[in-house]
């Protein structure tokens, strides 16, 4: 991976999301960084989506059109409920081997991947019969 320096709100922005447990939102980021620093909402927007080329940090559309994200090293995948739309984290990565052996097979450079799966949690099918 090529070394880039990285902004001051690039970094403060990377930092936040490696403290975080779950994925967040820009909007969540934003309320957070500004307890820090005096910064603009456009401004992480940018250092997310230069993050995003480095390969530092991935987002996740939820069913409701929001964007979350987070570290790229904090690989984690979700069952997602499409009737009440609750996320339920995967305790491992199923494609950790098949990444790494496509990492060496191919050229491409690869930094992250994405896997949802859907269907309905427990309750939600009780409900629906
Ligand atoms: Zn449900
Ligand atoms: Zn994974």
């Amino acid at each position: 991976m090529t070394q880039v320096h990285c902004t001051r709100a690039q970094t403060a922005v990377l930092q936040l999301l490696r403290q975080q447990r779950e994925p967040i939102s820009a909007q969540a980021l934003y309320t957070l960084i500004k307890q820090q620093q005096r910064i603009g909402l456009a401004t992480v927007y940018r250092a997310l989506d230069a993050l995003k080329r480095m390969g530092r940090v991935q987002h996740r559309v939820t069913l409701t059109g929001e964007t979350l994200y987070n570290a790229v090293e904090q690989d984690r995948h979700y069952m997602t409920c499409l009737d009440c739309g609750q996320s339920f984290p995967l305790n491992t990565c199923p494609l950790k081997g098949l990444a790494s052996s496509l990492q060496h097979s191919s050229s491409f450079t690869i930094y992250y991947h994405t896997l949802e799966f859907f269907g309905l949690c427990e309750p939600c099918s009780v409900q629906g019969g």
